[in-house]
């Protein structure tokens, strides 16, 4: 029997189509005017996701026209190995782009690599002077994730300013900049963690309510305002009837879809925007490193 949702879903496939294709014709007029659009990627070590990600993402660089380069640094790199690295992309006049692929290896403090990376250059925005300029309003490249979640809340057409909205989680990369775009955008705002009591009491009150927690099933139906927008960041493997293994997000779908009004899925929502999104900060870098 077929399952019918109340819900609409937000597409992300869709969603990230759309945006590529006007990435793909935003390149087309930067060459012709003679500037360069290119991601400069460094990945090290042997880690097969990370490995798989990068091809991914060289592929879709390519569809949009966009050059990628890719720089293998072996498993022993240290600190000193990275930095050097990322110290000549930063110096390099035809590099507009640069992102570090994760996990470093356990030796190398990640936080201080991000931290090294030229903030107009950082498309990943993961350099924290880049959240810095996003608190303040300044121009400034986003979190791509976060990027992605407005742009899915956008979508369905809600007016965020004084809507209320609920984030569940609250890391550097995902939560935390997901709450400063929604401020940003004269939502009121509640940010939830692991030790938010009484869970459901916050999100039940949340026009907008947008899940990066990575616990899957965590928002159940009697958690969700009935019409809410609900947009699912969470990624979890598990091992379904069978044994086979399939991606899950943190909402249980189909019984949220019964009370929302708007639910993006897992797989296909916030993951294909957050890739356009990486795609449209690479374009904006390289024409922000040509402007005279
Ligand atoms: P993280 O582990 O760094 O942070 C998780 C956050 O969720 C923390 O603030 C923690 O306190 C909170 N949390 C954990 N359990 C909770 C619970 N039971 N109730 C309330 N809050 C809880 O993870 P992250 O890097 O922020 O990633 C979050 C999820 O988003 C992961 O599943 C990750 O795979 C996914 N993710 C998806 C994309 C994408 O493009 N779709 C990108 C990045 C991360």
């Amino acid at each position: 029997m077929a399952v019918t949702h109340r819900a609409k879903i937000i597409d992300g496939r869709a969603l990230a189509e759309q945006v590529k294709q006007h990435i793909a014709r935003r390149v087309i007029e930067l060459k012709s005017k003679g500037q360069a659009v290119r991601l400069d990627a460094i990945l090290v070590g042997q880690d097969a996701a990370a490995a798989v990600y990068a091809r991914n993402q060289a592929r879709a660089c390519r569809e949009a026209g966009i050059e990628h380069v890719l720089h293998e640094l072996p498993d022993d790199s240290t600190h000193d190995d990275i930095a050097g690295h990322l110290a000549l992309l930063n110096a390099d006049p035809l590099v507009g782009a640069i992102m570090v692929h994760l996990p470093l290896p356990e030796a190398v403090d990640t936080e201080r690599i991000q931290s090294l990376i030229a903030a107009p250059k950082d498309v990943e925005g993961v350099n924290p002077a880049n959240i810095g300029n996003v608190v303040y309003g300044r121009r400034s490249l986003v979190p791509c994730t976060a990027l992605a979640v407005m742009e899915m809340i956008e979508s369905t057409g809600i007016k965020l300013v004084g809507a209320r909205c609920v984030c569940v989680g609250a890391s550097n990369i995902v939560g935390k900049p997901i709450v400063v775009l929604l401020m940003r955008a004269e939502a009121t705002v509640i940010s939830t963690n692991k030790f938010t009591a009484e869970l459901a009491t916050a999100t039940r009150t949340g026009d907008v309510l947008v899940s990066a927690a990575g616990v899957a099933g965590l928002i159940t139906a009697q958690m969700v305002k009935p019409g809410a927008v609900v947009i699912d960041v969470g990624i979890s493997r598990i091992r379904g009837e069978g044994g086979i293994v399939r991606t899950v997000g943190d909402v249980a779908f189909d019984e949220v879809a019964e009370v929302a009004g708007y639910v993006s899925p897992v797989p296909g929502g916030v993951g294909p925007m957050t890739v356009a999104m990486l795609l449209r900060n690479t374009v904006d870098a390289s024409r922000l490193a040509n402007m005279p």
